[in-house]
């Protein structure tokens, strides 16, 4: 099958190969859509085994990022670049402001930031040849790191679950399992500890659950006993997948709602299940977006509180998730398309003017 074939293409509109001998940078750049905005999506480092699984990867991601953008009610097209290679033979100087150049060359119809393996002196580095990047640390005029803000959304997607599954929004006295604290994690705990929820957390590293059990209401189990707690909620903030056929029979939760990507290793089949079962799921997608909504300020001149007044939306935008799953008995993960859809489809229309990409972003 030629690559024009391929299922994976699905609607989008480009795909850029970048290849430069000297540093060996071998670059894709795939744009899903543009019909809201300029395409912002990560940039990720990988050591793919082929170049297929390099461009099933960059045109999934994509994909992702246009929904998430549009759910989040965000002027964003969906993109996102993966370099081929391992940090220590592609991660330098040299081969990311080639990268830049490629970025720079699509005249803002994308927009790169940080990802898996990308660090911020990467960025810089593409900086150096493109204004086309977000997420660039304070001092380099950007917003910085976006995890207190993903770790904000989703608390305030966790409470908005709640409200759904018990009426109430107050997470005293419930119990949280957090798997995971990392970045987001570390400040999930926090928030959670605060509103009065019990919280039991698990890391495959030892010195971040030490640091964890300082915090109040805060308890520890192993890795893989954080499955079978007596908990309320399960809040996943490590791997995707984590919801599988192996572990999905173990959860005895209400909730599961965390900031991991692709949670569900199969939405179909185990969005279904947790429908039938009354487990209210959290769209990954949904309740992570507080980091992509704080890059989003980047694009009006960058201002802390709005980012925090626009991430408490997560609230709502899950609210009107559950209500569509309830009437139409689908799983959350089909209301949440068929809203993000809808939202491009009827705000996209308006926004031609923006096809471009460029526009939007020379406002700054
Ligand atoms: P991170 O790498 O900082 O933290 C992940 C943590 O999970 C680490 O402490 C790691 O030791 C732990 N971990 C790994 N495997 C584990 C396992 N099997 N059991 C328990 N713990 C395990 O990542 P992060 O930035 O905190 O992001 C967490 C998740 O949220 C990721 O899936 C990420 O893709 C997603 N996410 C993050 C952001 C963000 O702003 N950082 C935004 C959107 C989505």
């Amino acid at each position: 099958m030629g690559f024009f074939d391929a299922p994976a293409l699905n609607h989008h509109e480009q795909v850029v190969f970048g290849h430069d001998v000297e540093t060996g940078l071998k670059a894709i750049i795939a744009i899903h859509d543009t019909s809201m905005g300029p395409a912002l999506g990560g940039c990720r480092v990988w050591n793919y085994k082929t170049e297929d699984e390099a461009v099933r990867d960059v045109l999934r991601l994509s994909e992702g990022m246009t929904y998430k953008s549009a759910l989040a009610g965000l002027n964003l097209g969906g993109g996102k670049s993966v370099i081929m290679g391992r940090v220590r033979d592609i991660g330098n100087e040299a081969a990311f402001r080639a990268f830049g150049r490629l970025v720079d060359s699509l005249g803002g119809r994308y927009v790169t930031a940080e990802d898996v393996n990308t660090t911020p002196q990467m960025m810089e580095w593409v900086h150096e040849e493109t204004d086309y990047v977000a997420g660039l640390s304070p001092e380099m005029g950007g917003s910085g790191d976006p995890s207190p803000f993903t770790a904000w959304g989703t608390f305030v997607g966790i409470k908005s679950a709640a409200n759904k599954a018990y009426g109430s929004d107050s997470l005293e006295g419930k119990t949280v399992a957090v798997q995971g604290l990392g970045h987001v994690g570390l400040y999930l705990v926090e928030h959670l500890s605060k509103a009065g929820a019990k919280v039991i957390v698990t890391d495959i590293k030892e010195e971040r659950i030490k640091e964890m059990l300082k915090i109040k209401n805060v308890s520890a189990v192993a890795p893989d006993d954080i499955y079978d707690v007596e908990m309320d909620i399960f809040a996943p903030c490590a791997l995707g997948s984590v919801v599988n056929d192996e572990t999905i029979d173990r959860l005895k939760c209400q909730i599961i709602a965390g900031a991991a990507n692709n949670v569900l290793s199969d939405y179909d089949k185990h969005g279904k299940i947790l429908l039938k079962r009354g487990v209210l799921y959290a769209p990954d997608y949904a309740i992570n977006a507080g980091g992509v909504i704080n890059v989003y300020g980047e694009f009006e001149g960058y201002n802390e509180k709005r980012s925090y007044s626009r991430v408490n939306h997560i609230y709502e935008i899950l609210q009107q998730i559950f209500t569509r799953s309830a009437d139409e008995n689908i799983p959350t993960m089909d209301a949440a398309d068929a809203i993000a859809e809808e939202r491009i489809r009827k705000i996209g229309r308006l926004k031609q003017m923006h096809r471009s990409g460029k526009r939007l972003f020379s406002k700054i």
